[in-house]
């Protein structure tokens, strides 16, 4: 790779190699979790392989916070409790596609970054703190984490991932699931139907009266439901029936009144079939609070490594992450790795381009980002100083 020199001081170049000295290490342990998929909450060897290479660089790891298993902090302290720079890493698979999204890269990506760090200043002047958390694809892990405090005292932190391009910034949506089920009373459907109410049939006009009310919609709004229950068998009215959606819009504020508003529709429907109802609200997933400083600072740090820079696309069009949550609690960003834009995560090629050549520069790349990023906040207590500052105006 060339590098753009000019923009390299000579520990950025030490802790370049460190990274490619590593390489081998580093690319073993992301296929090898590759080959082990876990699910969300289950992800105990890709825990056990992570943290036992983090405690051998000299952080000391606690499993099993915040009441997870598969969760854990790892905190390599030096001459000082801060600054406290953050890792975020996730290890968790897709059902049936095994690591589609990349998950495997990332904890061996920050064991780069961090290795390199502390090849630099091995006492460093403050604290690396690497978090794992658990269930990225659906169980919200980082959610529960953020509400048990675990990122309270971080003063930033990055995570590690691959994409489409080499990018950060990137705007996500506030976005929560949520289950229905409407109630009414069971019936013989042909002899006696008029005995039963009808909780498919409140659960579907709910439906169409959700859809009237699109017209109505900003542009960031997003609802998508399904039925998961409509009924055991056509020989009877059904009594119960179930949905569930995924409400998301660009901010927190605005998905509580969407989902208000869903839930109202659903309500009086049942009302009108004479039926009752039941939500059942998943986990809130915040929307990404973009730190510009942050994101100045990744962008310049992807530059100085020859590394093209991708412009996210903003307005909504990026689905919602549970590092969104992480970035309520303190200045946070995704550091996308490019894996190729042909591909898209969760399928399957996406699963062997992570495997391959595209993840295996994906996490170098990675590494090296982090490590660069980590170095010039350590030297450079003003450029934390302007991220601390952009998070309490915003
Ligand atoms: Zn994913």
């Amino acid at each position: 790779m060339n590098h753009s020199t000019k923009q390299l001081l000579d520990e950025d170049r030490t802790a370049i190699a460190a990274v490619d000295r590593r390489a081998d290490e580093l690319i073993e342990l992301s296929d090898r979790i590759h080959s082990n998929p876990e699910l969300g909450f289950e992800e105990h060897k890709a825990v056990r392989w992570i943290s036992e290479k983090l405690a051998a660089l000299g952080f000391r790891v606690e499993r099993g916070v915040a009441g997870l298993d598969t969760a854990f902090r790892a905190v390599f302290r030096g001459s000082g409790d801060r600054p406290n720079l953050g890792f975020v890493v996730e290890y968790d698979a897709l059902p049936g596609l095994g690591h589609a999204c990349g998950h495997n890269t990332k904890g061996p990506a920050t064991i780069g970054s961090v290795a390199a760090i502390l090849e630099v200043l091995p006492s460093i002047p403050g604290t690396i703190t690497v978090i794992g958390t658990p269930a990225e694809e659906g169980g919200g892990g980082k959610v529960i984490m953020a509400e048990a405090g675990v990122f309270g005292g971080l003063d930033m932190s990055i995570a590690l991932s691959v994409g489409p391009k080499n990018m950060t910034g990137l705007e996500t949506l506030a976005s929560r699931e949520v289950g229905i089920t409407i109630r009414g009373l069971a019936a013989h459907a042909h002899a006696q139907p008029h005995k039963g109410r009808n909780a498919l049939s409140a659960l579907i006009s709910g439906f169409n009266q959700l859809n009237s009310l699109r017209q109505q919609f900003t542009a960031d709004m997003r609802v998508n439901g399904i039925i998961t229950n409509g009924g055991e068998t056509v020989g009877a009215i059904p009594a119960e029936a179930s949905a569930s959606f995924m409400i998301s819009t660009a901010a927190t504020e605005s998905q509580a009144q969407l989902q208000e508003m869903i839930l109202g529709v659903f309500t009086a429907c049942a009302e009108v079939h004479g039926c009752s109802i039941d939500t059942n609200p998943g986990l809130l997933y915040r929307e990404m609070k973009v730190n510009r400083p942050l994101v100045t600072l990744i962008e310049e740090k992807f530059r100085a490594l020859g590394l093209e820079v991708g412009k996210p696309s903003f307005g909504g069009g990026t689905g919602a992450t549970d590092m969104g949550n992480v970035s309520q609690v303190t200045p946070s960003d995704s550091v996308w790795l490019d894996l190729g834009s042909e591909v898209m995560p969760h399928t399957v090629e996406y699963a062997e381009a992570s495997r391959t050549e595209p993840g295996h520069r994906a996490l170098l790349n990675g590494a090296k980002t982090g490590a660069l990023i980590m170095l010039e906040l350590l030297r450079s207590p003003d450029r934390l100083k302007e991220i601390r500052e952009a998070f309490s105006q915003g």
